[in-house]
């Protein structure tokens, strides 16, 4: 005959199945007495703890709370006592049996205040963080990993386009950037109708400083040619690029042939007038250049390509012409 159960008993069968799937530990404190009536016996249990070790007295819990959570878990019960919160909630550690810190949680209310907001029996459950800090702790492992990979990524990209636009030894635009560069700067000049001027820069008998000095000071001396020439164009609006070899260029936008020409020769009087020095050897030696100047709207229609074919022509001219000079395109 089937056996019929009291709805008393039903609902403690039902709440023990729903106890133990959800790993929640049920307790109640006597808040007249600090009594803890009944629970905490899972928690306990999880800490090592043998059953007659489990705590009778609510201050037996905070000999073994961690003295850090103290305050905050005390605050948070007092605060539901007082009637500020309608939940306690408070998240602490206990010590295990092996002098280790374990998190967990606490959630309870007061379930029999009278008129005068007083009661009695403070009931909750307990339940453990662990997993939940194994997570977070693994989280924050993982965006560590993440922000630091990150940041390489970052650093290797920037290297990617140092690499990809600009020339390992002089640090000024290379071949490749400067193409870029030239179109889109003939596309503005045009468009608005701009001046644009540019040069091409190239060592005197610089074969010979490769076979006197040596090609690690020829390097150098490039180097240090470049570093005039930037010293130079400082305050104009201009970009220095190495067209390869001991051969540079100069974009200048907003500069017309005249402007140009000026301070081409700067770059030229500078260069010819203190040579440069080659720290390997540890003195100066004497160079000097030779500097093309052509500007896109006197060279009789065309792109880039033709500005540059006009510049090259210029310092053809001025090479011809005995060197260490500027010469500009007849346009
Ligand atoms: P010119 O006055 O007619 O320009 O004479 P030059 O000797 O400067 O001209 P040329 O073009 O005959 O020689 C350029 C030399 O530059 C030849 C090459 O060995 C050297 N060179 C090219 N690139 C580099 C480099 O990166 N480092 C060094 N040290 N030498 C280079
Ligand atoms: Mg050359
Ligand atoms: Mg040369």
């Amino acid at each position: 005959m089937q056996k019929l159960l009291t709805k008393q008993v039903l609902f403690e069968h039902r709440l023990k199945i729903a106890l133990e799937a959800s790993g929640l530990d049920l307790w109640e404190n006597d808040l007249s007495t600090g009594e803890i009536i009944f629970g905490l016996s899972k928690v306990f249990d999880q800490l090592g703890y043998a059953s007659q070790e489990t705590a009778a007295y609510i201050d037996d819990i905070f000999s073994l709370m961690h003295p850090d959570d103290i305050a905050t878990v005390k605050l948070a019960v007092n605060r539901h006592v007082e009637g500020e919160t309608s939940r306690y909630y408070s998240e602490f550690r206990l010590r295990n049996q092996a002098g280790e810190w374990v998190w967990f949680a606490n959630y309870g209310k007061i379930i029999d205040r009278d008129e005068n907001n007083r009661g009695h029996r403070f009931t909750g459950v307990c339940f453990s963080l662990e997993e939940q800090m194994r997570y977070k702790e693994e989280l924050n492992a993982l965006n560590t990993r993440l922000a630091t990979q990150n940041e390489q990524l970052e650093q290797m990209n920037k290297e990617l386009h140092r690499l990809a636009n600009y020339d390992a030894l002089t640090n000024t635009v290379n071949r490749r950037r400067l193409m870029e560069l030239g179109l889109e700067e003939v596309e503005r000049a045009k468009h608005f109708n701009l001046h644009l001027s540019f040069m091409l820069i190239d060592i005197d008998f610089f074969k010979i400083i490769n076979d006197t000095w040596g090609h690690l000071a020829g390097d150098q001396a490039i180097k240090a040619v470049a570093q005039r020439c930037e010293d130079t164009l400082k305050d104009q609006i201009a970009t220095l690029g190495r067209f390869g070899g001991e051969e540079f260029t100069v974009l200048l936008p907003s500069l017309s042939q005249e402007g140009a020409e000026a301070v081409a020769n700067q770059i030229c009087t500078c260069i010819a007038k203190e040579g440069v020095w080659l720290p390997d050897i540890g003195q100066a030696i004497p160079v000097t250049v030779s500097i093309g100047v052509a500007e896109l709207s006197r060279i009789g229609g065309g792109g880039f390509s033709e500005l540059i074919d006009a510049a090259d022509k210029a310092l053809y001219e001025a090479k011809r012409s005995g060197r260490n000079k500027v010469c500009t395109h007849p346009g």
